[in-house]
């Protein structure tokens, strides 16, 4: 959980003329017993060490010229208590502008925090994250649309595959599978005139695969369970806890993050 993600150094190897400066990726373990990714940036103009909280909750804290990334982390470690507080105050405001998307920027993908590294390959932009790499005929300087074109790849192979084997499963009757761009929800059941014979067709949100596996799958039993109980009554409750026993770390999770995955 400790371990250091080195951005800046992974970047370099990669592309020496963007490496943003001093941004890393730490992991920071708070007294309620969650952790959360902190990113630690190196400022040619602070004096001292400074923790940020923004909207949407993301921490950063500031180090200082002659700092370092080691005090940085035990000065976060030392205010625990109150990045805790600020989290739990800022998780819910919606960022104002999403940010931009730089070489580097870490991104969550399957749950973790990954940096979008930009390379040129045979003279064309590639970004990779984690295994996954596209290459594009050109890229702006905000790499959100290109990382999103990989992730809705990675949607399309695997979400319908993986909710037809939910299905198959727990005996749902599926009639049909769609990853969309959906805009206010993570997923979606409509049933069929006859749901009965037809099934229902679920639409997943191509986001979900920035979330941990556990939560997707937990998202594609939901809207499984609503084949069974088209509501949210305790009987729908009670379906989705067969079936998905950690949901409610689930929703604590997709409540979290829902406004630190793309837009
Ligand atoms: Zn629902």
């Amino acid at each position: 959980m400790a371990e250091a993600k080195t951005l800046a150094n992974l970047i370099q190897a990669e592309f020496p003329f963007v490496v943003p400066e001093g941004t890393e990726v730490e992991c920071l373990a708070l007294p309620d017993g969650r952790s959360v990714p902190v990113l630690v940036h190196q400022s040619a103009r602070a004096f001292r060490y400074r923790i940020n909280v923004a909207a949407g909750g993301e921490v950063r804290v500031i180090v200082p010229k002659r700092g370092s990334r080691r005090r940085a982390l035990q000065f976060a470690r030392e205010h625990a208590a109150w990045i805790a507080r600020q989290v739990r105050r800022m998780a819910h405001r919606r960022p104002k502008m999403p940010r931009a998307l730089g070489p580097g920027d870490p991104i969550l993908f399957r749950g973790e925090w990954v940096p979008a590294l930009l390379k040129i390959e045979d003279g064309a932009p590639t970004i990779s994250l984690a295994d996954q790499s596209m290459a594009f005929a050109e890229i702006g300087s905000d790499l959100a649309s290109a990382a999103s074109q990989i992730l809705i790849g990675v949607a399309e192979r695997e979400l319908p595959p993986r909710a037809r084997e939910l299905a198959a499963l727990h005996g749902c009757a599926l009639s049909d599978v769609v990853v969309r761009d959906l805009k206010a929800s993570w997923g979606r059941c409509q049933h069929a005139r006859r749901p009965s014979t037809d099934g229902a067709r679920i639409s997943l949100n191509w986001r979900l695969v920035q979330a941990p596996p556990t939560v997707s799958d937990y998202v594609i039993l939901h809207e499984l369970m609503h084949i069974r109980e088209m509501n949210h009554s305790d009987r729908f409750w009670k379906q989705v806890a067969g079936v998905c026993p950690a949901y409610r770390d689930a929703e604590r999770w997709l409540k979290q993050f829902r406004h630190r995955v793309l837009g």
